[in-house]
């Protein structure tokens, strides 16, 4: 499925199997998630993807053509950090999700919204097991730049998230797992949302610009709406961390400093490091985490993309690809 111009939808198109370059892999895709960095690139929010594009940087499938890290069929996921240069300052200290050169799967270089995909093979991660393609997929983005959020958001006890989608329905059972309690923050009304955060085993659900029912100590802001910010500050109690986890958001309204004061923290999460993934990904099964997913044929990538622009995904969305989608 490619994008030829922002905007437009995705066009079902049969291109050459990709060449991997030497260190690459080639990858037949079993699954891939739908995020929504995806809806910001198909729509335009993110500047100057490559075109045309195979969008999708939640992949999990089998290797076909191996380099030097993996066998033939091993089971690897491909995340949205696909490439990096490992020579500058950020890379030299353990940040490369701030390399100013590096390159995003289903962004700069072709995703998994196809039958197949090359892919640097130090950037891919060995799958554990326990999941089959369609639970795994979304472990590799919403799954660990959620995991990432978590992290950054500290050791808050009283956890509040906002936006109850892909990521939020993840980070909830590794925060319960980790002894927090954990607020729900939803649309106004959306009752669908609300029960399934409670169905997880949230302490709250309710309204995202509305009060909760006790000071938060760190708030994860997981819609793309930069209104919940001062709202997410109001939430939080002195000394807390409002993240910002997503890679585009509306702007955020100006707000009272007193919204600030008292060493409230509002930063930003920005993309994942290859340690972030192999943490999480050796964490997920001890949790053990279960994903909810909602699952959509390649050709119905178009159709997934609506239904998650409208919030109407029930955690996440992923295309299956593979033999078994048949
Ligand atoms: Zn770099
Ligand atoms: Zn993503």
């Amino acid at each position: 499925m490619v994008l030829d111009s922002p905007g437009a939808p995705l066009r079902e198109a049969e291109l050459p199997a990709p060449e991997p370059a030497p260190g690459e892999v080639l990858v037949a895709v079993g699954a891939c998630g739908v995020c929504r960095t995806d809806l910001h690139v198909v729509d335009g929010e993110l500047p100057d993807p490559k075109l045309p594009l195979v969008p999708g940087h939640q992949i999990v499938g089998r290797v076909v053509e191996p380099g030097e890290r993996f066998d033939p069929d091993a089971r690897v996921g491909i995340p949205w950090l696909g490439w990096t240069c490992g020579e500058c300052r950020y890379c030299l200290s353990g940040r490369e999700n701030l390399c100013d050169r590096a390159r995003f799967t289903g962004y700069q270089l072709d995703g998994g919204y196809a039958e197949l995909v090359a892919a640097d093979e130090r950037f891919c991660f060995p799958m554990p097991e326990g999941y089959d393609d369609l639970q795994a997929a979304p472990l590799l983005c919403a799954g660990l730049i959620g995991y990432r959020a978590l992290r950054l958001a500290g050791d808050a006890e009283r956890l509040g998230l906002y936006g109850f989608g892909a990521s939020a329905h993840i980070v909830t059972q590794v925060a319960l797992h980790e002894g927090r309690r954990v607020f729900a923050f939803t649309r106004a009304g959306d009752d669908g949302a609300q029960a399934f955060a409670r169905e997880l085993g949230v302490v709250w659900a309710g309204d995202s610009l509305g009060p909760p029912p006790e000071e938060l100590d760190a708030a994860i802001v997981f819609a793309p709406i930069g209104e919940l910010v001062p709202s997410a500050l109001a939430a939080v109690a002195k000394g807390g961390t409002v993240v910002c986890a997503g890679i585009h958001m509306s702007d955020i309204p100006s707000f009272p400093y007193e919204l600030l004061w008292g060493e409230r923290v509002v930063r930003s999460v920005a993309n994942l490091t290859r340690r972030d993934g192999e943490e999480f990904l050796e964490l997920a099964p001890r949790v053990p985490v279960r994903t909810e997913v909602e699952a959509f044929r390649l050709a119905q990538a178009n159709e997934a993309l609506d239904r998650l622009r409208a919030g109407e995904i029930r955690g996440a969305a992923v295309l299956e690809v593979g033999a078994s989608a048949d």
